[in-house]
């Protein structure tokens, strides 16, 4: 059954993943070798009882499926895992891993297959655009005026005691993106992005 638009204007990818057909020719095994080995989880466990979609967050929200994530991986599709934008839309929050009657990590398989996809240079722009901002800043959202006001309203310090209020620490986050070359490619791919 063909699946609905996922409304990306990039009209391959929106047919690619229109395609559910599974073909053994597309399946990379060592996909799920290398997802478990970096997530230290156990997909191929999954029964695809749907537990941790009925969880989380992001599901109802869009059309992300953390269970579909869970099963592509069991089959080695690392195409279409890898670049599949919905990757970028799990927040993190665990609630499927709290949740999974097997054990599973599915939050862990979602981070294995980020890193597997920015080794490969396939990073939303917004995410390399906060990669930017930590390097700067030392935040992801650095603080802002209204932020500040707020904060003085309840009796806090205008700035919260991070790399705000002391940015002299700034240098040791951005020796620490130096040194994994985060920034170096964040940069590139963001460059690359905005010339288009
Ligand atoms: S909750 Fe666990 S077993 Fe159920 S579909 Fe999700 S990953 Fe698979
Ligand atoms: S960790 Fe990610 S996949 Fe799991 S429930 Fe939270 S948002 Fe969804």
């Amino acid at each position: 059954m063909a699946k609905k638009s996922k409304g990306y204007k990039d009209t391959k990818l929106e047919e690619k993943l229109k395609d559910r057909y599974f073909r053994t020719s597309e399946s990379h095994p060592d996909f799920l070798e290398k997802v478990e080995e970096i997530s230290k989880t156990i997909p191929h466990m999954c029964y695809q009882c749907g537990t941790c979609t009925g969880s989380c967050p992001s599901a109802p929200r869009s059309s992300y499926r953390i269970r579909y994530f869970v099963r592509r991986a069991v089959l080695g599709l690392e195409e279409e895992q890898l670049t599949d934008p919905d990757l970028w839309l799990c927040t993190t929050c665990y609630s499927c891993t709290d949740r999974c009657p097997r054990d599973i990590a599915p939050t862990d398989v979602i981070m294995a297959c980020r890193n597997l996809a920015y080794q490969r240079g396939i990073v939303p722009v917004n995410f390399l655009k906060t990669v930017q901002a930590i390097y700067s800043s030392g935040h992801g959202v650095p603080n802002n005026d209204a932020n500040r006001a707020a904060r003085k309203r309840l009796g806090l310090t205008a700035d919260p005691p991070t790399t705000h209020m002391y940015p002299e620490y700034i240098k040791g986050i951005q020796k620490i993106l130096d040194h994994y070359k985060i920034k170096e490619q964040a940069d590139k791919i963001v460059a690359e992005a905005e010339k288009k």
